[in-house]
């Protein structure tokens, strides 16, 4: 009986040292980089097999290349490129995925009381900020421009058909198309099983589940007055989309004046309203990705006021002159790391 006591009791152990070594068994960290949308892109995941991680941080990318083959303004024969040199006034057939960035890009223009406009193409154009063409544009040129920034003539008729109204108007998706493929490598990663992840596309980033020892992510805010990777604070969060809009992030100085690349639709000019950066913390990145602009614009009060409308969306606005202004249920979940800034209550 004793003997016999003795062998369950070494299996039971044997049994819960395989289990136990079975839990621990460590999860390494894969990340790949790419340069594609214009930006910098970076994918983590924390995973048992390093060849297979590797194998899903590619189909991340290769989806992210054909969402850019589809929406960049850059490429000659993109689906957006096909409406914007569209010269008989025809209806122009886009994939799904163009058809999505185009339908949230519409709804966000009408919320956002037009400041966020995807036919904002040829002002983006006219500026070229940070391309080697961009310069100060001449008054008259922005006046002729604003004319053809209207995304109430960008019309949708059925089956993702889509038109211009009036020729010389260009759409232009850099506002939003970042967000929407940022949320489909979450989906495509979810779908792959992975459970700890952030993808970052050029500080769009988005936090899949939690850290691999359980913890919550913990996301530093990038200093806008400081140069990438130098933080205001941190916030933690998981499976959220987390974008901040900045005037730091593509300019140009002339004669002592930044110019940067978010422009106001109703001045023609780079937005300047006290804001230095915005970010939004949303459940999809499409979201946050075009409110994130739109509050740039709108400034902290409108911008504040559009973010409580809205239901899990939350903000941290940072002006010019170091104060930080927090949506209602951002209160106490930004911890300041530099106390050159100030929290407005
Ligand atoms: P980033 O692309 O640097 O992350 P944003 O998401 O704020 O920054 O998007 C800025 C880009 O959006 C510009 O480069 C331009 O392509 C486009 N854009 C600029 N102004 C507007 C606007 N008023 N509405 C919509 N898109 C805009
Ligand atoms: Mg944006």
């Amino acid at each position: 009986m004793k003997k016999n006591f003795n062998i369950y009791f070494c299996i039971i152990i044997l049994l819960f040292i395989s289990l136990l070594s079975g839990c621990s068994k460590k999860k390494e960290v894969v990340t790949d980089s790419a340069y594609m949308l214009g930006t910098h892109l970076n994918i983590s995941i924390w995973t048992e097999d390093e060849n297979k991680g590797k194998e899903v941080i590619k189909e991340c990318f290769e989806r992210i290349s054909e969402i850019e083959k589809k929406m960049s303004a850059n490429i000659k024969d993109s689906e957006v490129n096909q409406i914007n040199n569209n010269e008989e006034n025809r209806l122009i057939k886009v994939s799904t995925d163009t058809s999505n960035v185009l339908n949230k890009a519409l709804e966000y223009a009408k919320i956002s009381n037009g400041v966020f406009d995807p036919t904002i193409g040829k002002l983006v154009k006219l500026w070229g900020i940070g391309t080697e063409n961009e310069k100060v544009p001449q008054r008259l040129e922005i006046d002729d421009a604003l004319k053809y920034v209207n995304y109430k003539l960008l019309k949708k008729e059925e089956n993702n058909a889509y038109k211009l109204d009036k020729e010389g108007m260009r759409i232009d998706l850099g506002g939003i198309a970042k967000g929407y493929a940022a949320d489909e490598v979450y989906r495509i990663l979810k779908n792959k099983g992975v459970e700890h992840a952030v993808i970052n596309l050029g500080g769009n980033i988005y936090t899949l589940g939690t850290r691999q020892d359980g913890q919550i992510w913990k996301i530093g805010i990038q200093d806008p007055f400081e140069p990438t990777g130098t933080y205001m604070g941190i916030v933690q969060f998981s499976d959220k989309a987390i974008v901040t809009s900045g005037n730091y992030e593509r300019f140009f100085v002339k004669n002592n004046k930044r110019y940067h690349h978010i422009i106001d639709p109703k001045t023609g000019y780079p937005s300047e309203n006290g804001i230095i950066s915005s970010t939004i913390i949303a459940n999809h990145s499409m979201d946050a990705d075009a409110l994130s602009t739109s509050v740039y614009i709108l400034g902290v009060k409108k911008g504040l006021a559009l973010v409580e409308k809205i239901e899990n969306v939350e903000c941290i606005i940072v002006t010019k002159d170091h104060k930080v202004y927090l949506s209602s249920g951002m209160k106490g979940k930004l911890n300041i790391e530099n106390d050159r800034f100030q929290i407005e209550n």
